[in-house]
């Protein structure tokens, strides 16, 4: 709950009077939605993309997307490009040392499902989600910036929608 009657800005526009009460859990839900800290993991040409996504032209840092090296200072993993059978282990590892709750984006064909390397490849993974749980996908080969602001959008809309409890350890 905020009391904002101070703000004479804000309380001439709430009929009634200037307190506005809410919830622990869409607090929580804003707080984190909006303040998603990633943890790149780019391997690939889409990572190309991803990166690109973060320069001054996209400007990912306006939906508060801050690039993190550390997986234990992240809660958001944006897998980009080919994952390898010798990488999955990694990669799982690097899952499971992020912080609670965490949430997976799986950019581009090679992540999703192997794209190009479905067939004919002994040495890459067929898919992310043999590995850890992926929330957002994003197809193409490479999917254009505009669509990882959209699937970034997306997650963050699932975040505000949660139910406080449901990021039981997955
Ligand atoms: S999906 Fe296409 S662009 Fe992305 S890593 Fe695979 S081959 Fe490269």
């Amino acid at each position: 709950m905020g009391i904002i009657k101070k703000l004479p800005v804000y309380s001439e526009k709430i009929p009634g009077g200037g307190i506005v009460t809410t919830s622990v859990e869409q607090v929580l839900n804003f707080a984190q939605a909006k303040s998603l800290w990633y943890l790149l993991f780019g391997t690939a040409c889409c990572a190309i993309e991803l990166m690109c996504t973060g320069a001054s032209r996209y400007d990912f840092d306006r939906l508060g997307m801050i690039f993190r090296a550390s997986p234990r200072q992240a809660d958001l993993i944006i897998a980009a490009g080919t994952i390898t059978k010798k990488m999955a282990p990694r990669l799982r590892t690097l899952y499971d040392q992020m912080a609670e709750p965490r949430y997976v984006i799986a950019m581009g064909g090679c992540t999703i499902k192997g794209g190009p390397f479905y067939y004919d490849s002994y040495s890459v993974e067929k898919g992310i989600e043999h590995i850890i749980p992926v929330d957002v996908f994003i197809p193409g080969c490479p999917p254009r910036p505009e669509s990882l602001l959209e699937g970034c959008i997306t997650l963050q809309k699932q975040i505000q929608q949660r139910k406080l409890g449901d990021w039981q350890e997955k």
